[in-house]
């Protein structure tokens, strides 16, 4: 079957404009529609949308404008035979990034002169404290879209790189691809450990007090997959025993992150509002996933991303 009509759920306003992300559809030949909750659907129908809803299990195909789709029930699509597509394989840039930042920043004391600078505070942080990202170890659990991005930039920037994945395959610029049996092999020797990982049953806390325990006591853990990935109340006790030296964090396990969370107090702990994927063209890159796929229906070929 043909997509007869795209639509686009408001829900995408989370992470893009809606109607510049409608705008985007312009050059379809299909119509593209705004909606909102309650609408019904048919065999021709397609959505675009951030979260799931019942009502979209009557179209014909649903696609997600996310990279994790943990809050759609694939099965439920599965038995229903609607095919599920995710938003995986455009955030390599923007994740490796923001990583790479938080790596520069640790290294470099950006968030802590920015702190001083807050209070017109000329800083000399202690002669052991600086030091470079050239040379240290990071251990990139995740070698998919994301982990590459991180991989790829942490290697550029002369890092010795290790990786964990379900594979185990050779990823290139990472030294040492680790299965997840041997995970904590894998973090043990590592100054930067970066979650790149989807939440699932396997990787709910996959940080937890033991992998803590296992760590560099000057490690620092960077979490932009999930935020179940890591046991947050662990890395707290983590950060007060000094068992690791910080974390920056992009993903909670509630978001926005509760006020009285002690995680924003920390100065060697870095906030990110769930932002890793954003830039002033992600409609766009978005967009393009979901075009690709409607030429694909069209053309009688295999949905990209297809998850269930
Ligand atoms: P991919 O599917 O491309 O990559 C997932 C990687 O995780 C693969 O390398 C896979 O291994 C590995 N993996 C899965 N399960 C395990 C496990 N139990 N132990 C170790 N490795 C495992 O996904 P993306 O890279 O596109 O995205 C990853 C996740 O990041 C998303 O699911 C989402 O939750 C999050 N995300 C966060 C964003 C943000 O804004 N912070 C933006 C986009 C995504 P293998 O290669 O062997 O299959």
């Amino acid at each position: 079957t043909q997509v007869e009509r795209l639509f686009v759920h408001e829900s995408v306003e989370s992470v893009v404009p809606k109607r510049a992300f409608r705008d985007a559809f312009d050059d379809l030949d299909v119509p593209c529609e705004l909606v909102g909750d309650g609408r019904t659907y048919e065999a021709g129908d397609a959505v675009a949308t951030y979260v799931p809803r019942p009502e979209f299990l009557d179209a014909g195909w649903i696609h997600c404008t996310r990279a994790g789709y943990d809050e759609f029930d694939a099965d439920a699509y599965e038995a229903a035979g609607v095919p599920l597509t995710n938003s995986t394989g455009i955030h390599g840039a923007t994740v490796g990034e923001l990583a790479m930042g938080y790596m520069l920043s640790f290294a470099r004391l950006l968030h802590v002169y920015r702190d001083h600078q807050n209070e017109r505070d000329w800083h000399r942080p202690e002669y052991e404290r600086p030091f470079t990202v050239e040379d240290e170890r990071l251990c990139v659990v995740g070698l998919g879209t994301l982990g590459r991005g991180i991989a790829e930039r942490g290697d550029a920037m002369g890092m010795d790189v290790v990786g964990v994945r379900r594979s185990g395959d050779p990823v290139p610029g990472v030294g040492t691809v680790y299965t997840p049996d041997r995970l904590h092999e894998a973090i043990a020797d590592a100054r930067f450990v970066a979650l790149a990982v989807p939440h699932t049953p396997a990787t709910e806390a996959l940080v937890s007090d033991e992998e803590f325990g296992t760590m560099r006591g000057d490690a620092y853990v960077i979490n932009v997959g999930r935020g179940p990935v890591l046991d947050q109340e662990a890395l707290v006790r983590a950060l007060e025993s000094g068992e690791v030296a910080g974390a920056a964090l992009d993903v909670f396990e509630t978001e926005p992150l509760p006020e009285d969370s002690p995680l924003w107090d920390h100065e060697e702990v870095i906030v990110s509002p769930h932002k890793g994927s954003a830039t002033n063209r992600y409609h766009l890159d978005l967009a393009e996933v979901v075009k690709e796929n409607v030429r694909r229906i069209g053309s009688g070929e295999e949905l990209r991303n297809r998850v269930a």
